[in-house]
């Protein structure tokens, strides 16, 4: 069995999570160093979708969406526990040295996410460059980060705009901005794509197929192993929600019931072809 986590930012401790715009996507970093420590006393090992997840053992797959420098913070765990990890980033935050969108103003438009840059004081901006705990990565930084042979880096489009609302020749040239941005670093993935916000339909997966070879999405999980399309379980701020441990468990209960219900689904549609069979 193979699982895939979600995080979007990390904080050095509660207080930084508790000041960032949007608290509930900043994780301290001892609640998650808790979270790997204690899946690896009950035996799960650590790697990548695309390489390590197996159908014999339990398998988790660590990825950070958009590009926030803090994700640095993790580093010290991936290091000391040998795991393997990926950053999916928006290369128009991190090439414009823009902060992103959401934390700019928490209602944004979907169709163009990047109004809100026009629409807002230029010190609101600077002021979230200015904070470590919320700007994205700088490309210098990028660089290093992927440098230390446990990061690697995949694709989340330029501009973070939901595929369902663009046309296909819309989503193509912005996934050739973000390939092309993610192909200069080490350690890239250029065919790993997350969805951003997580909003796909069957036109935008069709067309993914051509273009990427696997699609992380976050529709919680388990995956099979050697899948193109990854279910990720989203995590948030456990002064949110819950205890790390509790929302990975949540979601595996979840998906643990819809499968229970899927095998009755299926099995009561097998014995209703017997015309004389009892229906459960
Ligand atoms: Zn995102």
């Amino acid at each position: 069995m193979h699982i895939s986590l979600l995080f979007h930012g990390l904080a050095r401790n509660s207080n930084d999570a508790a000041s960032a715009p949007r608290p509930e996507l900043m994780i301290p970093i001892n609640e998650v160093r808790q979270l790997i420590e204690s899946m690896l006393e009950n035996g799960w090992t650590f790697g990548l979708p695309s390489r390590d997840a197996t159908t014999k053992s339990r398998t988790c797959s660590i990825t950070f969406d958009d590009g926030y420098f803090n994700n640095h913070l993790f580093q010290s765990v991936a290091h000391e526990h040998k795991i393997p990890f990926i950053l999916f980033a928006n290369s128009f935050n991190i090439a414009c040295q823009v902060p992103f969108a959401w934390d700019i103003q928490t209602k944004i438009p979907a169709f163009d996410i990047t109004s809100v840059y026009t629409n807002k004081s230029p010190r609101v901006c600077a002021d979230l460059m200015s904070r470590d705990s919320v700007r994205p990565f700088r490309k210098d930084e990028l660089r290093d980060f992927l440098s230390t042979g446990t990061a690697y880096l995949g694709l989340h489009t330029h501009k973070h705009h939901p595929l369902t609302l663009m046309t296909n020749a819309q989503i193509e040239d912005d996934l050739a901005l973000n390939r092309k941005f993610v192909s200069h670093f080490p350690a890239a993935l250029p065919d790993d794509l997350a969805l951003p916000c997580g909003l796909y339909d069957k036109r935008v997966m069709t067309l993914l197929s051509r273009i990427v070879t696997r699609v992380y999405t976050t529709n919680n999980g388990p995956t099979t192993p050697g899948s193109s399309i990854i279910h990720r379980i989203p995590l948030v701020n456990p002064a949110n929600y819950l205890p790390l441990p509790e929302q990975v468990a949540r979601h595996m209960k979840t998906v643990s019931r819809w499968r229970r219900q899927a095998r009755m689904l299926q099995l009561r549609l097998r014995l209703s072809n017997f015309p004389n069979s009892v229906i459960l």
